[in-house]
């Protein structure tokens, strides 16, 4: 997740150059004094190209992007919107925040919606289903995408993680009904804050813009205080120094994604020999955004000995477990206390093959930045932790 590890020049001089021309901060408006140029309209444009989509909306944030694309689906108080229990907090935040009961499936090897479960969790109530793209991997998506056709339901990829990243040929994000990417820190590209929806579908497409804009419909041959509105809506625009920064940033996407797949296969040739640990297991391994190595180990107790003594060796480890509370359900009970299907039960022991796989697994983050000799001593220290 290395956008930020790029921060530069050209960042800088983007967002110089929004403030030489005119200093226009709003993404609408005042045409003349911005030279006519509208930096967020032309992220949408570049986004939608990168990844083969026919619409995009950039947001303030992943988070709401995930909330608008809910509202475009219809989701009401008290549908159900199913997700994994791996996933970072936002995803539930969106769905309680429509007034829906969030129902979390457990996740399997790849770290994901685990398909078998999903089918268990459908009822006459679920709106939509949202799986995760953790970590720059791709879910199952055929066999999600299957079981959704069979029932019917929508799909919405939270792909927050995964810009750039493919499952079978396809842009993560753009193999369901609506996908996201978020630009916060810690993704593959940052805008400090940012967060983007993808669709090929233009009416989900309008409907999420609208409600993220105080149900402007943006139409044309109206200024925009005498916009029409159809939907009631929110604020949930992004600015104009984010669609600089981004712009910027995008230029550097593929490079990122070039390095953390050529470091991450350095790193993994090199521990392919360690008997006692098991990788996560990777659904399309050429697509992966590979800004993390994920493995397991026997158990929890292992995994917590095994990362005390990188840590030791003054190697970090994300996510898992450092970081579990922040993106695993099961140690949400300030959430999920709010709903009676869930008030006082033991979250960890409800979804028990989700635990016991976070509980031992261990991720390593990838960087672009990682010179060869980082990636060797990562390998030894490995191979003398596991001995
Ligand atoms: C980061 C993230 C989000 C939310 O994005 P923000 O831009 O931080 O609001 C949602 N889902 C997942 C899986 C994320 O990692």
């Amino acid at each position: 997740m290395p956008g930020w590890e790029l921060i530069g020049e050209e960042e800088r001089a983007a967002v110089n150059d929004v403030f030489d021309k005119g200093g226009v901060l709003y993404r609408y408006g005042l045409d003349a004094k911005r030279q006519k140029i509208f930096r967020v309209d032309e992220l949408e444009k570049q986004i939608a190209k990168r990844v083969n989509a026919k619409y995009c909306q950039c947001l303030c944030n992943g988070t709401a992007a995930l909330k608008a694309c809910l509202i475009a689906f219809g989701v009401k108080p008290g549908d159900e919107v199913i997700t994994q229990s791996f996933t970072f907090i936002a995803t539930v935040e969106a769905i309680q925040d429509c007034g829906a009961i969030p129902i979390i499936t457990d996740i399997d090897e790849s770290l994901n919606m685990d398909p078998k479960d999903l089918e268990k969790k459908i009822t006459k109530k679920t709106k939509v289903i949202i799986p995760v793209h953790m970590a720059g991997v791709a879910a199952k998506m055929d066999e999600i995408m299957a079981i959704a056709k069979k029932h019917n339901i929508a799909v919405l990829e939270d792909s927050a993680q995964a810009l750039g990243a493919t499952y079978k040929g396809m842009n993560c994000g753009t193999i369901a009904d609506m996908g996201i990417y978020s630009m916060d820190i810690g993704k593959v590209i940052t805008t400090g804050e940012g967060g983007v929806i993808v669709t090929n579908d233009e009416s989900l497409w309008k409907k999420a813009r609208e409600y993220s804009d105080h149900g402007h419909e943006c139409n044309p041959n109206l200024p925009r205080g005498r916009d029409t509105r159809t939907i009631s809506g929110f604020n949930y625009k992004m600015m104009e120094l984010q669609g600089a920064v981004g712009l910027a940033q995008l230029k550097k996407m593929d490079y990122i994604l070039k390095k953390q797949r050529e470091n991450k296969s350095a790193l993994k040739r090199k521990l392919k020999h360690i008997s006692s640990i098991r990788f996560r297991e990777l659904p399309d391994e050429a697509g992966d955004a590979a800004d993390t190595l994920i493995f397991f180990v026997q158990n929890k107790e292992k995994a917590k000995e095994f990362a005390s003594k990188l840590a030791e060796k003054g190697i970090g480890t994300k996510n898992l477990p450092d970081a579990i509370d922040w993106h695993y359900a099961g140690t949400w009970s300030h959430i999920f206390n709010d709903y009676a299907e869930y008030k006082g039960r033991n979250l960890e022991q409800l979804w028990k093959q989700s635990t016991d796989l976070l509980r031992s697994a261990i991720a390593i983050p990838i960087l672009v930045n990682m010179e060869p000799d980082k990636i060797e001593s990562i390998a030894k220290s490995m191979e003398e932790i596991a001995q």
